[in-house]
């Protein structure tokens, strides 16, 4: 088999395993429990705070333990707006490729009376800082972009958006889930005031991430109960799900140059190899991309099938985003740099990883070229296209 859909999850490594299986058999005491099993599992959970918030160089202040990444931006984005709303502002920023997690809260707050202006998306995948600059008004509440784009991968000028919020004192919000483990980010030099990310997009485990919120700003709860979490988000901690993300985290941010150096030629010899197919297209920036992220897009060929096909090779991969397969909608993030309907369908994105070898990448290459040309094969588009009676739309 071949894992090539890191971006939707990755495989926890022996080491967060095994943290996490000691920590369920031995220290399975309630961290609010007086006694000394239950203090031991406090311990663990300070131990994690602490790594976790060195490796985003924060105050272990600053973080909160969440469900995942999907919990911790809609916190991020309805205190931001409840925070804004009690000072009047209540027009929020941000774009059409974010995460469902952003988009959907942000398309529930405008039915609550939000205003929410979407940037254009360059056709690259990427919006600018001037852009954010120029979308800010007095009555702005909160500016919520993305690091890295989960379908095309596309890698946001994040420092440049933070320092204009930050003159323009505006908050940002910064969905770092595929970044954090893939390139480097410092929550203070990039001037960002919440950040979500999710420990299983980095060898952790599923159900478990961290909000971090900057000092000062006071969140605002998604669940009301006990006071875990400095009573901003109740319930018993995910003890051994914490340990573990804090055991993939150090170990990520350990081996970042490792993307660097060689996940991400790796990722360009992928490129290469698919770019020789006729009528294909790579989406999001060739360089201002995740290390790990591929995304092409093929005339004439329906990406589900393509994925079928795939599959029997034993290759896992996917069209877009986990979340939206399985629905025949086109994925939005496609839409928003441009795609037509008709060629978006036709998307395959591979997120390789450093378990990823040259010669799976080999593997793939041939395995991709050999599925595209039978399904093409058999297309009526790809007869009519090759016939003159339509026209082609990637060149
Ligand atoms: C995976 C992902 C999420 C959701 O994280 P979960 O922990 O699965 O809830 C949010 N944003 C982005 C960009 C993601 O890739």
């Amino acid at each position: 088999m071949i894992y090539a859909d890191n971006a939707a999850t990755t495989k926890p490594s022996q080491k967060v395993i095994e943290a996490m299986v000691a920590c369920l058999s031995e220290d399975y005491g309630n961290p609010s429990s007086v006694y000394t099993l239950g203090q031991r599992a406090a311990e663990l959970l300070q131990n994690a705070r602490e790594r976790v918030a060195k490796n985003l160089g924060c105050d272990p202040s600053e973080i909160t333990f969440t469900s995942g990444g999907s919990e911790a931006d809609n916190q991020a984005i309805r205190t931001a707006a409840f925070l804004g709303a009690q000072k009047g502002k209540k027009h929020l920023i941000s774009t059409p490729f974010e995460h469902h997690a952003v988009l959907h809260t942000l398309n529930k707050l405008e039915r609550e009376g939000f205003e929410v202006t979407y940037l254009d998306v360059h056709e690259n995948g990427l919006v600018t800082a001037e852009q954010v600059a120029q979308a800010i008004r007095p009555d702005t509440a909160l500016v919520s972009i993305m690091f890295a784009n989960n379908e095309i991968g596309t890698i946001q000028p994040v420092g440049e958006i933070g320092a204009v919020c930050r003159e323009k004192g505006v908050l940002f919000h910064c969905d770092s889930v595929q970044a954090i483990g893939h390139v480097p980010v410092n929550v203070y030099d990039l001037k960002i005031d919440f950040l979500a990310l999710s420990a299983h997009k980095f060898h952790g485990p599923k159900g478990v991430g961290v909000l971090y919120t900057k000092k000062g700003i006071r969140l605002q709860n998604l669940i009301e109960g006990g006071a875990q979490e400095r009573g901003k988000r109740a319930g018993t901690e995910n003890v051994p799900g914490i340990v573990g993300m804090a055991v993939a985290m150090d170990d990520a941010i350990a081996n970042l140059d490792k993307q660097a150096t060689y996940v991400a030629p790796l990722r360009d010899k992928l490129i290469d190899g698919l770019s020789k197919i006729p009528h294909s297209i790579l989406n999001g920036d060739r360089t201002q991309r995740l290390p790990g992220n591929v995304n092409f897009c093929f005339e004439g060929i329906e990406g589900e099938s393509l994925l079928l096909l795939l599959d029997n090779e034993g290759i896992c991969a996917s069209s877009g985003s986990a979340c939206t397969s399985g629905s025949l909608d086109p994925s939005h993030v496609l839409l928003s740099i441009g795609r037509p309907p008709e060629i978006a369908h036709g998307s395959l994105r591979l997120t390789i990883s450093e378990d990823t070898t040259h010669e799976e990448v080999d593997t793939l290459i041939k395995a991709v070229t050999e599925a595209v040309e039978y399904l093409r094969s058999i297309s009526p588009v790809w007869r009519n296209l090759q016939e003159g009676k339509q026209d082609f739309i990637i060149q």
